[in-house]
């Protein structure tokens, strides 16, 4: 793995034959709240030492990942468009930057289907924004919730159902993570890159992994998806990528203190 190219919305690395690019949709906050123990209290005080804070408040970045490869590019999660916090909907705006034009979309994978993963899909204008993307694959489980979305219409057609040890693209594996929402999804690139949705929202959770998220579907499930992927990662010594991890939302795993860490890839790594 080697950086190949890094700018203010993107990262790009190499993983073998395929590369890996991280597209900022924008960075927004979200109350402390929404950080709780699993007896579903908030975190407070000491308890939020380390945690991603910006203004008082938890820093959520929101991030989606294309994977580049000779057979077509694949984008893992579409941001919120300009469905949900006015600092989001710049995915756009991220794949520019990184001299990748909307066409190139080949295929389409969503992590699951809340407001910040899927709206990107859809344009300001109504239309799709990845007119190219001929399939848009979404956990069989969360199928009726896509459908039940007016605002995802004009996907429709193209909706297909996405099962675990599926390959939405050659290289790339989807891996079940349910919890945060029923048919969460992770997928697993060249066997070394474990890109996941929402499975963390803010670094406190590497170092206590049992810190659940105020809008887990499921706390007690989430939790054990999040223990028993870190751990996975740690054992085979993938990295990992997350919608919501800190810059550029790609790093290393380790132990650390009877849990784990999380150090994000930097230009020289
Ligand atoms: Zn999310």
């Amino acid at each position: 793995m080697r950086v190949l190219q890094a700018g203010k919305r993107f990262c790009e690395i190499e993983l073998g034959a395929l590369s890996v690019v991280m597209l900022l949709d924008g960075e927004t906050v979200m109350p402390v709240e929404c950080l709780l123990r699993p007896d579903g209290t908030a975190l407070e005080g000491a308890e939020l030492a380390g945690a991603d804070m910006r203004d008082g408040q938890l820093h959520l970045p929101v991030r989606a990942f294309l994977v580049r490869g000779p057979g077509g590019c694949l984008l893992i999660d579409c941001g919120a468009g300009k469905a949900w916090h006015k600092a989001l909907g710049h995915l756009g705006t991220a794949m520019a930057e990184a001299g990748i034009g909307a066409q190139e979309v080949t295929a389409i994978a969503l992590t699951h289907t809340h407001v910040d993963h899927v709206s990107g899909l859809v344009g300001a204008d109504g239309g799709l924004a990845f007119p190219n993307a001929l399939r848009v694959l979404v956990a069989t489980e969360e199928i009726t919730a896509f459908r039940a979305n007016p605002r995802l219409i004009p996907a429709q057609m193209r909706l297909m159902p996405l099962e675990q040890g599926d390959g939405p693209m050659f290289g790339v594996t989807a891996v079940n993570a349910p919890g945060h929402s029923t048919g969460h999804m992770a997928f697993l690139v060249e066997g070394r890159l474990l890109i996941w949705g929402d499975l963390v929202h803010n670094v406190v959770q590497f170092g206590r992994p049992e810190i659940g998220w105020k809008y887990d579907d499921d706390l007690g499930l989430a939790r054990a998806s999040r223990l028993a992927l870190m751990e996975q990662a740690v054992e085979a010594g993938w990295l990992v990528a997350g919608a919501h991890l800190p810059g550029p939302g790609i790093g290393r795993i380790e132990r650390a203190g009877g849990a784990y860490a999380f150090h994000p890839v930097t230009r020289g790594y």
